[in-house]
């Protein structure tokens, strides 16, 4: 799929990543001739080789974190949780990619690997509620310029490419979620884990009062939508898309989706690159560092840096790529950074700003008996009930995710619990060994859950990135230098979640086992009103180049366009005015795909695609 550069293209695409494969992937469909330029390495032309490489690359890595099966790359660094550490005071220390330089720590990875973050994501997929989009009615964060129903098609239509399993009746009753009459999605909902059922049995019809809140609030464990295989209808409609045995294997329950699903059933953009038509070409390790304009406002092409197959930085060569359009698809903080290096988009002096973020306070304990965790998807199950409604005026909204992997996101796998137990768990403090070792790890590890709270962050113009000539990657590429906080609706949003867990705990007569003491592992962690917390982040950056109605208060408007320019596109989760409290990339999926139809639209304004002999069109929502 690698292609020569020179000549002319209709469009050129920075980034092979979850936006910008399927961008690529509805404009080739189109005929139009696409030029992806992607930053990482990947094997392109063997995507089985490729998840081969990675479970390799997995089995052997010495901390098993999101990034650690992806070909690593110097010239194209990326930035990986490991970066950051918590002080003994309670501060904390950076030492990676990012530049940090607030008060609290951006504490997100991402991925700069050909099929980007979305080959390490945990491909958890729900909408955003109707509400969502009005996220500035409530004081807080901003309106879109669209609603819901303006991208319900698309909605569909990104469900459809990534085969999204869930049940649109129990979302329909249970969220409140519009979907036309008779919808379904593409694979049944993926089955309740053991501790979902547990936890529905002890909470379900119970109420729990929130302090922002006057009445309490009924509680109802609710299955979440995957974009990961799950078992077919019996008999095949319209909308569901590719069959999965043909993309992998309906989920097995494998538990290792971050970073890598070992049979397929995970959706990856490299699944939509498979279906890429041959209209479009790929480029891996190009680096674009710059765009052209000319001094009309109009974009003429890129510049770039393609760095050699051993990964390094030494013999880079520079290159150039022209088109007629260019979409940034580089993930929110690298397209941000790529509009701050050309001086691009600057009209309304918002690029970098409003970098938003799911917060997640992490809450974890003991259950009174066995409930089989480590096992299937990271959550299957949450609690959906303070997402929406007037206490988003006073505190931020939270989603609850029932967390299937024990204690493992807060405090690592079971193995350092099993080591403890070897130190320290007899009676006397002495270490245990033998049966009674086996006994004991057997008891504590087949009781440990955890709930995983994530935040909605209101769009603050001061949470952004900069850039400074000083501090420069091995390409010579300024990095971006981050400046992240916590606003006191956030913050009191965090303590409204902790009071929340405390009465599901009760509830659910477990032992809570939750401390957010100071040191390496709590590099989030600040005090709000006399008690501490602390926060781990969704890797969900978004906000960086802002969606609006106007072009003196956004960076794009309604179509990721940027008002000063008008051949130039920034897609992904940068665009999104406010992040909600779903997890945003099924909303970036159909934003994206609202886009390119956009595109096609402005493309054809200027001349003919070529015709195309290829792989089927997408089923878009939005043909001519
Ligand atoms: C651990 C983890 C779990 C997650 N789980 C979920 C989840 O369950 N649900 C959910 O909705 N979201 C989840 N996310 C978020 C999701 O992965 C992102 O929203 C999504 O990948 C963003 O897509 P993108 O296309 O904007 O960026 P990316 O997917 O990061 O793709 C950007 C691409 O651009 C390339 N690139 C970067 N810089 C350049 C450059 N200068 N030139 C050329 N190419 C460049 C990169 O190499 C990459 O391939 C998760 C994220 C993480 C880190
Ligand atoms: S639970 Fe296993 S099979 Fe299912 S998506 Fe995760 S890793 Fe793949």
């Amino acid at each position: 799929m690698s292609a020569p550069t020179a000549g002319r293209w209709d469009v050129i695409v920075v980034g092979a990543g979850f936006a910008g494969s399927l961008v690529a992937r509805d404009l080739g469909a189109r005929g139009w001739r696409v030029l992806v330029l992607e930053a990482g390495a990947g094997t392109p032309d063997d995507p089985g080789r490729e998840r081969a490489d990675a479970l390799e690359s997995f089995r052997t890595a010495l901390a098993k974190v999101p990034n650690s099966p992806y070909p690593v790359s110097t010239a194209a660094p990326s930035p990986d949780i490991l970066d950051l550490t918590g002080r003994p005071d309670g501060g904390f220390e950076a030492d990676g990619y990012f530049v940090q330089r607030g008060p609290l720590p951006y504490a997100s990875g991402y991925l700069r690997a050909n099929g980007g973050t979305g080959l390490a994501w945990t491909g958890l997929a729900p909408r955003m509620h109707p509400e969502d989009f009005r996220a500035g009615d409530f004081g807080h964060g901003r309106n879109w310029p669209i609603g819901y129903q303006d991208l319900e098609p698309f909605y569909r239509a990104a469900e459809r490419e990534l085969g999204v399993a869930a049940d649109a009746d129990e979302q329909r009753e249970a969220v409140g979620l519009p979907f036309p009459a008779g919808y379904r999605f593409p694979t049944r909902a993926i089955p309740r884990s053991h501790l979902d059922t547990v936890i529905a049995g002890a909470l379900d019809g119970r109420q729990a009062r929130d302090p922002a809140e006057q009445a309490p609030t009924t509680l109802r464990v609710v299955t979440t939508p995957h974009a990961r295989n799950g078992r077919p209808h019996p008999e095949r409609g319209p909308d569901d898309g590719p069959r999965p045995a043909a993309e992998g294997e309906v989920c097995r329950g494998h538990a290792s989706c971050v970073p890598i699903c070992p049979s397929g059933a995970k959706y990856t953009p490299l699944r939509t690159q498979a279906r890429w038509s041959p209209s479009v070409s790929l480029v891996t390790r190009a680096v674009v560092s710059r765009l052209r304009i000319d001094g009309s406002g109009r974009v003429t092409g890129v510049e770039y840096l393609r760095h050699p197959a051993d990964g390094g930085a030494t013999g880079a060569a520079p290159c150039t790529a022209e088109a007629d359009l260019v979409v940034l698809a580089a993930h929110a903080i690298e397209n941000a950074k790529i509009l701050l290096l050309s001086g691009a988009a600057a009209g309304s002096g918002q690029v970098g700003r409003n970098l938003m973020d799911h917060p997640v306070l992490l809450t974890w304990g003991l259950m009174p008996g066995q409930v089989g965790p480590y096992r299937g998807p990271g959550s299957t199950s949450g609690l959906e009930g303070f997402r929406f409604g007037p206490a988003r005026a006073r505190r931020a909204p939270f989603r609850i995710e029932i967390g299937n992997w024990g204690w493992t996101w807060a405090l690592g796998p079971p193995d350092a619990r099993v080591a403890e137990l070897l130190r320290t768990g007899g009676p006397d403090g002495r270490g245990l060994f033998g049966p009674q070792l086996r006994r004991a790890a057997g008891d504590r590890i087949g009781r440990e859950f955890a709930f995983q709270f994530e935040l909605e962050q209101d769009a603050d113009p001061a949470n952004r990135i900069t850039l400074d000539r000083a501090v420069r990657d091995p390409l010579g590429i300024p990095r971006p230098v981050l400046h992240y906080d916590l606003s006191d609706w956030v913050k009191r949003g965090i303590a409204a979640a902790k009071a929340v867990s405390d009465q599901l705990f009760a509830l659910l007569g477990a032992e809570d086992r939750t401390s957010f003491a100071p040191g390496p592992g709590w590099p989030g962690r600040f005090e709000h009103e006399g008690r501490a917390y602390a926060y781990r982040a969704a890797g969900h950056g978004a906000g960086t180049h802002i969606m609006g109605d106007s072009p003196r208060t956004s960076v794009v408007d309604q179509w990721q366009r940027c008002w000063d320019h008008p051949n130039l596109y920034a897609v992904g989760c940068g665009s999104m005015p406010s992040v909600a409290t779903s997890n945003p990339s099924l909303t970036m999926a159909a934003l994206a795909l609202r886009s390119a139809g956009r595109i096609h639209r402005d493309l054809l304004a200027r001349h003919r695609p070529v015709p195309l002999r290829g792989p089927a069109e997408l089923e878009g929502a939005d043909r001519p």
